[in-house]
């Protein structure tokens, strides 16, 4: 593995080859080796693509299964607070105002519910349609391209959101340290990331849906994730898990066209087999989610100082040594 890249998180060499992964979702061709640090145990793909190359695996034609551009302006209040609130509820009991930056915003539907509950919002995106579009359509500060070359001023926000997002930035680390210069003392970080520690990951391998290569780099546990966020001055006061019934029927869809050879979309036309296949993995979910096995989590980090820890149930553990309980 001599021509692969340096651990993202702990800067180690030595890396243990999970498998050759390839595009399940769009099939664009290639073979993606995706290892796991021997050190902290960060999964990604190494060597790494660069972000001018990554540019490919995202198709345009294809790109409203990512973003929903034109719902953006539609969509009811209603309805997005159905879908935006669960995670406006969350921060609220950390924040309930202030400026706040999404990054790899997308369609735009938490910016547009944030801002009209009060929030001073903004984001940037790679995609160039979806920047004009939250500019002209929200009227934000909307910025194209990565984190780190949006030149946000220095402690311009008091809450940073990526939903989704670390895991496809060429470096979690740089994209931490840059939210670290563009966040005021105090501040909230909250990243929504998959969790490779879930049983799944393992039981699964290269059918594990969320793996999502190769547009997914990185895939974090609650441990590496937690020591980079320390490393770059944030201290995680929560981490809460949960496992979406859309990962169990991705899971069955992967798990059906590679072992059982047989085609067909389970997410939007499911067979009675199909149906059935989702509902028995349903189980599984049911009895994993919101434990640290959930193929997902939401990290709640502060940044400096001691975090404000809300006494709600689901909170995570943090690394030994800590004081939070
Ligand atoms: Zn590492």
């Amino acid at each position: 593995m001599s021509q692969g890249n340096a651990c993202d998180i702990c800067g180690g060499r030595h890396q243990d080859l999970l498998f050759m992964a390839r595009d399940r979702l769009f099939g664009i061709e290639g073979e993606f080796p995706l290892v796991k640090c021997q050190e902290c145990g960060l999964v990604y793909i190494s060597p790494r693509p660069g972000f001018e190359e990554m540019g490919r695996f995202y198709p345009q034609e294809d790109y409203d299964l990512y973003n929903k551009a034109a719902g953006m302006t539609e969509k009811s209040m209603e309805e997005l607070g159905r879908l935006q609130g669960p995670r406006k509820g969350r921060i609220d009991r950390y924040r309930t105002g202030g400026r706040l930056l999404d990054i790899g915003f997308g369609g735009g539907d938490f910016l547009r519910f944030m801002k009209e509950c009060g929030w001073d919002v903004s984001g940037v995106d790679y995609n160039d349609r979806m920047v004009e579009l939250a500019s002209q359509e929200l009227g934000i500060d909307a910025r194209a391209g990565q984190l780190e070359d949006a030149g946000f001023d220095d402690a311009s926000f008091d809450v940073v959101t990526l939903w989704g997002v670390l895991e496809h930035v060429q470096s979690p680390r740089e994209t931490i340290a840059e939210i670290r210069r563009i966040t005021a003392d105090g501040a909230l970080l909250v990243i929504y990331t998959q969790n490779a520690a879930a049983p799944e990951a393992r039981l699964l391998g290269e059918d594990w849906f969320i793996y999502e290569a190769p547009r997914h780099l990185y895939s974090f546990d609650e441990h590496n994730l937690t020591r980079l966020l320390e490393s770059e001055g944030f201290r995680v006061a929560e981490v809460v898990y949960e496992t979406p019934l859309y990962y169990c029927q991705m899971n069955w869809q992967y798990l059906k066209e590679r072992r059982l050879g047989r085609k067909g979309d389970v997410v939007h036309a499911p067979s009675v087999a199909d149906r059935a296949a989702v509902k028995a993995l349903s189980l599984y979910r049911r009895l994993v989610d919101g434990t640290p096995w959930s193929s997902a989590m939401t990290v709640f980090a502060v940044k400096g100082g001691a975090a404000a820890r809300p006494g709600a149930a689901g909170a995570g553990e943090t690394k030994e040594g800590s004081d939070a309980a």
